[in-house]
């Protein structure tokens, strides 16, 4: 048995972003339930051991909300996360690391191109490597997290390549892997090894490609990139200077969006994740919400907990 939690489903900012007066974040200051922090979840197989996917900048208020995620009662230092396998190497993945630092083992799962990131910025040397390893995961390389005493998880984990793009914060500057794109963007396919179920983690995802398709069909379980209803939002809203795909994001709607893309392929459960707060499908009574709904997806509250 796989179990899940939620950690956070917001995009990078989260809801409401801290400088933000657009609808969703004013709304979302007098209504407490539409907040959500920045998106990462928790998985384990155990129900004592776990895993984060991404470590967001939220990562402390998330670990305070989520009781399976607190120290041991009897123990003065522990926490029960083995490990943190990272998908990009945007802020909102792997800022939350600064958070965990304190002296408790645990294992970094990143590309090598993401690792490489890290290891050029010192601010991340506050988790030395003797305490908290690094470990490269390959593209279309299954791996076996393993528990700080060596013993296997019972998770396996298979990371593949997404269309998408590097970190916005080294363009423009040498990119410290090098040039070549892949690896700045994985989905993970992850399966519980004693039962065989399985479940999808893309949350960044620019294009939704014909391998892609027959790759997710039939998934029991996908978290999926819902950062921007339309392309060009933010323009519209007057927030920004991007589009949806200039940033890596597929939209929601349209053509080629998440709800057509993912319509016909048996997929038992659709959770969004990785949702921008100019995205109205955040806002309950909106249009968006209603067609994403009858769509058969979901927009999951903080907290959230899902047992594959
Ligand atoms: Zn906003």
């Amino acid at each position: 048995m796989l179990r899940i939690v939620i950690l956070g489903a917001a995009a990078g900012g989260g809801v409401p972003q801290w400088n933000c007066g657009c609808p969703v974040c004013r709304s979302a200051r007098q209504h407490p339930k539409l907040q959500s922090t920045q998106a990462s979840i928790a998985i384990s197989a155990d129900d004592e051991h776990w895993f984060l996917i991404n470590a967001s900048p939220d990562l402390r208020q998330q670990l305070t909300s989520t009781p399976p995620l607190h120290p041991k009662q009897d123990r003065l230092r522990h926490s029960p996360i083995a490990g943190v396998i990272l998908t990009n190497g945007e802020v909102d993945a792997v800022a939350g690391l600064l958070s965990m630092r304190e002296g408790s083992p645990f294992t970094v799962y990143a590309h090598p191109r993401v690792l490489t990131i890290l290891k050029t910025n010192s601010i991340f040397n506050v988790l030395s490597e003797s305490n908290v390893k690094r470990e490269a995961i390959e593209i279309d390389g299954v791996f076996e997290p393993t528990l700080p005493d060596g013993s296997a998880s019972g998770i396996e984990v298979l990371p593949f390549a997404v269309a998408g793009k590097g970190a916005w914060y080294l363009e423009g500057s040498a990119i410290p892997g090098g040039e070549n794109a892949d690896g700045d963007t994985l989905g993970l396919r992850i399966a519980d090894k004693a039962t065989g179920r399985h479940f999808f983690f893309i949350a960044a995802c620019a294009q939704v490609t014909s391998e892609l398709k027959t790759r997710i069909a039939g998934a029991p379980l996908i978290f999926f990139d819902g950062t921007v209803w339309r392309d060009d939002e933010l323009i519209a809203a007057g927030l920004g200077t991007k589009t949806g795909q200039r940033m890596g994001h597929i939209s929601m709607s349209g053509d080629s969006g998440a709800l057509a893309a993912l319509a016909d392929l048996g997929i038992a459960r659709k959770i969004f994740l990785h949702i921008n707060n100019s995205n109205h499908a955040l806002l309950p009574d909106s249009a968006e919400r209603r067609a994403i709904e009858q769509a058969g997806w979901q927009i999951p509250a903080d907290g959230t907990e899902v047992i594959l």
